[in-house]
């Protein structure tokens, strides 16, 4: 546990961390190393260098977030559910291998839903710890606030249909922020588990984890005012950095 605190703590926030998702994004969206620089040529801490995953370190210490999300909360999050999802797509490439060297498909259905579950969860977490920040609030700035004024009306609004739609998730699921490659735009969507109701294709710049397991220790039932206190933390230089980095990336030329 100190080890991992000591890699927490000592972690760069803006730079390691940064990279380690804008090359996980990159992967999951398909996007080439063209217009993400040497992003996608450093070792992602988010996999394990041999074609499956890692649990990356969080990038600031359990307590940090406090007092808008707990350190109790951090901690099992992270080290326990972050890495459940880690295990689980592990797990399921694992039984891939095995399929293929067996050539026995009969539960094929099953590990491909595994997959994507557990895939998505561990992508959707990595995102989640790096949209924010002990340093974070505030207001976007730059090329990501123009985009949120020209997309959603204003970056009020935008913030705004982000919260109803993190409230409003049915069960357990996620608020997201994404960019759209084919209009080069931004949407904001929600994720019912960790995989369905997903935009294919679509980068996730800015997530909110709303499962229960995320709040329910410090806010009980009380969702709404886990969803108001995100925003004392959200790191928008982060989000910013990953939109830049994204923009105008053609995923599907
Ligand atoms: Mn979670």
């Amino acid at each position: 546990m100190d080890e991992l605190m000591d890699d927490a703590q000592s972690a760069d926030n803006g730079g390691t961390t940064r990279r380690t998702v804008l090359q996980l994004l990159g992967a999951t969206a398909g996007i080439t190393a063209v217009g993400m620089g040497e992003a996608l040529a450093a070792h992602s801490e988010a996999s394990d260098g041999d074609g499956g995953y890692a649990l990356p370190p969080l990038p600031y210490a359990y307590d940090a977030l406090e007092p808008a999300i707990d350190e109790q909360i951090m901690r099992l999050h992270h080290d326990e559910h972050h890495q459940g999802y880690v295990d689980g797509a592990n797990d399921a490439l694992d039984q891939l291998t095995e399929m293929r060297q067996n050539d026995q498909f009969d539960n094929i259905k099953s590990v491909k839903r595994d997959l994507s579950f557990n895939l998505s969860g561990h992508i959707l977490h990595t995102v989640f710890w790096t949209s924010m920040s002990p340093d974070g609030g505030g207001s976007p700035s730059g090329s990501l606030a123009d985009a949120l004024a020209r997309d959603f009306g204003s970056v009020d609004a935008a913030v705004d249909e982000f919260c109803a739609a993190a409230k409003n998730v049915e069960s357990s699921g996620w608020g997201l922020l994404v960019y759209d490659h084919l209009a080069d735009r931004l949407l904001v969507t929600q994720a019912e588990s960790h995989n369905d109701l997903a935009v294919q294709g679509a980068t996730p710049l800015l997530v909110l984890d709303v499962w229960e397991h995320a709040y329910y220790l410090q806010y009980t039932n009380d969702r709404g005012a886990y969803v108001d206190a995100f925003w004392d933390v959200v790191d928008w230089d982060a989000v910013g950095s990953r939109y830049e980095a994204v923009t105008g990336a053609d995923i599907l030329e």
